[in-house]
């Protein structure tokens, strides 16, 4: 029989090139990148065994016959085998998404095994294969088994990916379900044409696929830097969990690297961040990832010795060298400069239990590294663990608050000193969680800020403040209560059509524009000038007003004040409790509220929870109080009977 051997030498040199430029020495060794490995040698060896089974029946020699021999019972072990690895290597994909059963793995398997002890007995019996005394080779009667084999893992590999509810991108989805029905077509088309030795194709075909869809270095390595992305980074991470292979990991997070590239130019901080990579790629024996673009993680496997240990050993052998080189200038474009970071850690499995834990643990290091001198690293405690636990948790309750309105409102009215009553009241925001508890305003507010559901509570609270005085006014028609204060935050002025929203929900309520207040504080007004004033200047002109929060601590400027249209300033309650510990600052007091009056502004005191406080606001001139003194916030119901109450008149 003539053999047409051209296509198999092609498909083993395209094998050839994939396995040298897969190489990668810093891959992860994650089961899908190791079955990879097996996908290449295999057919590497399947179709060298094809070609030199074929070659050597054709021209060898009688006297090399046992060598033919041996050589073609390769063949027939390798090529069947090609459809075995090939799903495993889709199990292995599938399994990174979603774990795999071990019985599943193992019982896949169970054809595989069948058919090896068919190769076997063909030895004694011949039942794929034989060479008869002149060394013809001939085909034996079960020669259809390698292929069934073949077909049935295709098929496996098919069936698995398309009814897997593994959540895999659809992408790789589509190719891992194409290509085992190209390699069955390409075979079939063999089975019809003996003489042309298609395998190999079909294996390259696939191999090439997964190479370029899946396993292509370009979609683990960063290309400025050469490290690893933050992908692998992830894989690493998990892979490591699976195993329980103790590691520390560290996250360096450049300060000043806009700098750089605002000063030397983008090609210049190119050069600089693959210098640094290249450093951190020489410290302590860690694999180096890039995780953003201004961010290297490290990861050192640990010995297993637990704790601190680790801990102190990631310490030495990682961060010191690191800290000693920032402290030393870099060379940039021609000039030196020294670069500044933020250094987080945290070790696996003493203090993060999970990848996610190790994840949000070295952000929240680094977050915090940021806050202490330059270059000074912040390991990860389990009191830093536990808050990054709670923060989370919170983040759900807040999420899930948001979508279902799971919020309340509670309202703390506002004091006239000269009208002897209440005379408006704050909105503030409640949340209550079956596990945690009520949780306090100041740890979910800036959570739901984080996350950006901050809109969806102002939304809520806007509906049910303004629902609150429409029933007010409605119970109450001659009432002189002016209406409810609403916190905004700052992030949210970034929303282009805030006002019109804000609006409209006034409206749908049916109450006066001046019904409502928005309170703002000045760290929102210096976050986003030309939103906020923009903001206010469409809803002032629409009669809403504006309370200026928190007034005194920290960012108060005066010409804030002066030039956008604020009706009141809080004075927030610190300035109230340290005036009234220390006497010197009475007139002060006195001096600051009434200096409000001429501005056009009302002074308001927040924390008023004393006689003594409320006596001495008295004496400064201060009219509006908010505080324990007068009401705690209350739920709506009980804030409309303490209003009703103090304007004399009860529920009516
Ligand atoms: P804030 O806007 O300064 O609200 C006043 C806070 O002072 C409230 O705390 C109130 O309960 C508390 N307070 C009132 N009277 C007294 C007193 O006599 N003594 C003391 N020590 N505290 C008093 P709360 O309700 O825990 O809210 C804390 C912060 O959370 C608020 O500070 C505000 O910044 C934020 N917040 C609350 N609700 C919302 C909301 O709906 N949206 C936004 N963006 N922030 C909110
Ligand atoms: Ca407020
Ligand atoms: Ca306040």
């Amino acid at each position: 029989m003539g053999w047409n051997v051209s296509a198999e030498v092609i498909a083993f040199i395209i094998v050839l090139v994939i396995s040298v430029y897969s190489r990668q020495s810093h891959a992860v060794p994650s089961p899908k990148n190791r079955v990879f490995r097996l996908c290449l040698a295999t057919t590497l060896g399947a179709i060298g065994t094809n070609l030199a089974s074929t070659l050597m029946i054709a021209y060898a020699p009688l006297e090399l016959l046992p060598l033919t021999y041996l050589v073609t019972l390769c063949y027939f072990v390798l090529t069947p085998l090609l459809g075995t690895v090939y799903f495993y290597y889709a199990v292995a994909v599938v399994g990174e998404a979603r774990p795999v059963g071990r019985a599943f793995v193992l019982a896949s398997g169970v054809p595989c095994a069948a058919y090896f002890l068919l190769v076997l007995a063909n030895v004694p019996t011949g039942c794929l294969f034989s060479f008869d005394a002149a060394g013809v080779y001939m085909q034996g009667p079960l020669i259809i088994a390698t292929y069934l084999v073949f077909y049935f893992y295709c098929v496996a590999c098919f069936a698995l990916v398309v009814f897997t509810r593994a959540p895999i991108d659809p992408v790789i989805k589509r190719i891992l379900a194409v290509f085992p029905l190209i390699a069955v077509g390409v075979i079939a088309v063999q089975q019809l044409f003996p003489t042309y030795l298609l395998s190999g194709s079909a294996a390259a075909c696939s191999l090439l696929t997964i190479y370029l869809y899946l396993q292509n270095k370009r979609l683990s390595v960063d290309q400025l830097t050469g490290a690893s992305n933050r992908q692998e980074f992830l894989s690493m991470v998990s892979l490591m969990d699976e195993k329980g292979q103790p590691f520390t990991a560290v996250l360096v997070s450049l300060s000043n690297f806009k700098f750089i590239n605002d000063k030397f130019g983008h090609e210049n901080g190119d050069r600089f961040l693959r210098e640094f990579a290249a450093y951190l790629g020489t410290v302590g024996e860690a694999r180096l990832y890039r995780y953003s673009g201004d961010q290297f993680a490290l990861i050192a496997s640990c010995d297993g010795a637990g704790g601190n240990h680790d801990e102190a050993a990631a310490t030495a052998t990682l961060i010191a060298p690191l800290q000693k080189r920032l402290e030393e200038p870099w060379r940039i474009g021609g000039h030196s400069c020294t670069v500044g970071a933020a250094i987080g850690a945290v070790s696996y499995p003493a203090i993060a239990r999970t990848p996610g834990d190790v994840v949000a643990a070295l952000e929240y290091a680094t977050v915090e590294s940021r806050k202490l001198e330059p270059n000074t690293p912040c390991v990860c405690t389990p009191e830093m663990m536990g808050a990054i636990h709670r923060r989370n948790a919170i983040a759900d309750v807040v999420r899930r608050a948001a979508e279902q309105d799971g919020f309340t409102l509670n309202l703390q009215p506002i004091w006239s000193e000269s009208a002897r009553r209440f005379v408006a009241a704050e909105a503030l925001c409640r949340l209550t969680d079956d596990e945690l508890g009520p949780i306090p305003p100041d740890e979910f507010i800036p959570i739901a800020e984080q996350i950006g559901v901050i809109s969806d509570v102002t939304r809520f609270m806007l509906e049910r403040a303004c629902a609150f005085v429409r029933s007010y006014r409605d119970a109450h028609p001659s009432t002189t209560f002016h209406g409810v204060s609403v916190n905004f935050s700052a992030v949210q002025f970034i929303q282009d059509d805030l006002a019109e929203s804000v609006l409209a929900v006034v409206a749908r309520h049916g109450i006066p524009a001046s019904c409502l207040r928005v309170e703002v504080t000045e760290s929102a007004i210096i976050a986003n000038p030309e939103a906020v004033r923009a903001f206010m200047e469409k809803m002032h002109a629409q009669g809403v007003r504006f309370y200026l929060d928190d007034f005194g601590t920290g960012y108060s400027n005066l010409s804030t004040l002066l030039e956008l249209p604020f009706d009141v300033v809080k004075l927030d309650k610190s300035i109230l409790r340290s005036v009234t510990e220390d006497e010197h600052l009475v007139e002060f007091f006195a001096l600051l509220a009434s200096g409000f009056g001429v501005l056009g502004t009302q002074a308001l005191s927040e924390g008023v929870e004393t006689p003594e406080q409320r006596a001495f606001l008295g004496r400064c001139g201060c009219d509006l109080m908010q505080g324990y003194l007068f009401s705690r916030p209350l739920p709506p119901e009980e804030a409309a009977a303490a209003i009703a109450a103090s304007e004399g008149r009860g529920e009516e």
